[in-house]
């Protein structure tokens, strides 16, 4: 059935956590050390190939309103799936990461679909998040768990394909 392929999913995270870059790898297969804040805030269309057949992901990413309570629901209405991203050498990124998850459990879509995912894992050296921390976090609530770099690609495709295959129900 090809009419229930087409899903619309979110980024939501602090602003420099790295979600418009993550798109912009998993489009473009490109990176840029100074993207503009404002690129993003539009939705992008990517189709990934899961057994048989062509997902359609419809991928919101903000435009730098994306202060917690500054983006209204909206946003993320009718969104059956989400990518929650904190940087894992920012504390407080991991903080506003767990805020929305819980946002979204309140007021998002029923039974919609989240990853938590923790990006710049090229910056391993820096980090201030452990990976056993934001495991565990997960495991507690249910949800998947993705480290990516958007600045080498690790991860990228596979955090997409993960989400993908969930919104299918696999
Ligand atoms: P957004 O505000 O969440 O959309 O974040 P951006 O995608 O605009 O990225 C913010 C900054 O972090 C930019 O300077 C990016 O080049 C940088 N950045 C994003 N992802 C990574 C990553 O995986 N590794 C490193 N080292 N830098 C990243
Ligand atoms: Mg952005």
């Amino acid at each position: 059935d090809q009419t229930n392929l087409d899903f619309k999913i979110v980024l939501l995270g602090d602003s420099s956590v790295g979600k418009s870059s993550l798109v912009l790898r998993l489009c473009k297969n490109k990176f840029s050390e100074n993207l503009e804040p404002t690129i993003g805030g539009s939705c992008v269309i990517q189709n990934i190939e899961i057994d048989e057949s062509e997902v359609k992901l419809k991928i919101w990413d903000t435009a730098g309103q994306e202060r917690f309570h500054s983006l209204t629901p909206l946003y993320y209405r009718g969104a059956k799936g989400a990518l929650i991203i904190y940087d894992i050498t920012n504390f407080g990124s991991f903080e506003r990461a767990k805020d929305w998850i819980f946002e979204l459990r309140e007021n998002g879509e029923q039974d919609s679909k989240i990853i938590l995912v923790g990006n710049k894992i090229d910056l391993e050296a820096k980090a201030v998040v452990k990976d056993v921390t934001a495991q565990k976090f997960a495991d507690k609530n249910g949800l998947s768990f993705f480290e990516t770099s958007a600045k080498t690609g690790e991860g990228v495709n596979q955090v997409f394909f993960a989400l993908a295959q969930m919104l299918l129900g696999k």
